[in-house]
């Protein structure tokens, strides 16, 4: 039976370190405040703002929301981003993905100031990660890590097998895999026989899109299990793991929901109190 970690339990005391910031923020007259930009009228995003806006509220953070109709130009948008990006009271900026597909998400991401880039999706981000160097990093790999520390999992030393190379997700949680001294490996659609280099893994994270892709033939008995999918089924939501086929064999294993999930939002409190710390100090 495997250890379930519990990412509602994890995410609910990083949000009181955030609050303890942002308490300590206010002390000294800085209201902290994330800018939230959501485009158009998907239902699953403008649930993903709502939820955000509610860990802001109760970490005490300010939430702006910026909501603008579907057929918004890209000017628009980049402008929007650009007086964000001037305005020294807004100290994060959040772009909710995916934007319309007539818009060029790449270069409105772009356009963050890396100052604000409390998502870590900038090019800045992703390169000063690369080089080891200090920066948001994005919210659902850095979630990841702050859990494996919370459950005293250290990769150091450990196989690790991320399935999946999005910069959103796989490519950022190699690379914090890397910085924790795992010994990494990223699959994608192309690996060849994708069960026996996953079975190699000490601690295999799914980030694939895939519902319940990953059974227990993909999984080493004892392995950590890292849930990362998000896939709304006729079942509900569930993840890229088959819960009921792994946890039996992993050591240890996130749930969907209940598990990436609320940490990718929370560690999206933990960017926006660093971000207005950094902007109060300067
Ligand atoms: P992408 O679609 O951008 O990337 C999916 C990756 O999986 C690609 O690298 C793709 O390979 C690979 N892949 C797809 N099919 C296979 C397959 N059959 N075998 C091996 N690899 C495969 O997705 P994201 O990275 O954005 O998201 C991944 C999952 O994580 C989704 O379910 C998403 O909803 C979820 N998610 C969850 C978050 C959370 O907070 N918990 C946050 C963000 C995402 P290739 O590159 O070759 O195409």
């Amino acid at each position: 039976m495997a250890t379930i970690i519990d990412g509602l339990a994890v995410a609910a005391s990083v949000r009181e370190r955030a609050a303890d910031g942002a308490r300590a923020l206010e002390a000294r007259g800085v209201t902290p405040c994330l800018a939230v930009v959501l485009v158009g009228d998907d239902p699953a995003s403008a649930s993903y703002v709502r939820m955000k806006e509610r860990d802001c509220a109760a970490v005490g953070i300010e939430s702006r929301d910026h909501r603008l109709p579907e057929a918004t130009s890209q000017s628009e948008v980049e402008g929007l981003v650009a007086a964000l990006n001037a305005d020294e009271s807004v100290h994060g900026i959040l772009v909710q993905l995916p934007l319309p597909a007539h818009l060029d998400s790449e270069a409105v991401l772009a356009r963050i100031a890396p100052a604000k880039d409390v998502d870590g999706l900038h090019p800045e981000s992703l390169g000063r990660l690369v080089r080891g160097l200090d920066g948001f990093r994005a919210c659902t790999p850095a979630g990841v890590m702050e859990m494996l520390r919370a459950y005293d999992i250290d990769p150091s030393g450990m196989r690790a097998v991320v399935v999946g190379r999005s910069s959103i997700v796989g490519k950022p949680m190699a690379l914090l895999l890397l910085e924790a001294n795992a010994t990494v490996t990223v699959c994608h659609s192309r690996t060849r026989d994708l069960p026996a280099v996953c079975r190699e893994a000490d601690l295999l994270v799914a980030a694939i899109g895939r519902p319940k892709m990953i059974d227990a033939s993909y999984v080493k008995p004892g392995a950590v299990v890292i849930d990362v999918g998000i896939n709304r089924t006729d079942e509900g939501m569930v993840g890229d793991v088959d819960f009921a086929s792994v946890e039996p064999i992993a050591s240890a294993i996130t749930p969907v929901p209940g598990g990436v999930g609320p940490m990718t939002r929370a560690m999206l409190m933990v960017n926006t109190i660093a971000a207005a710390e950094a902007a109060s100090r300067v």
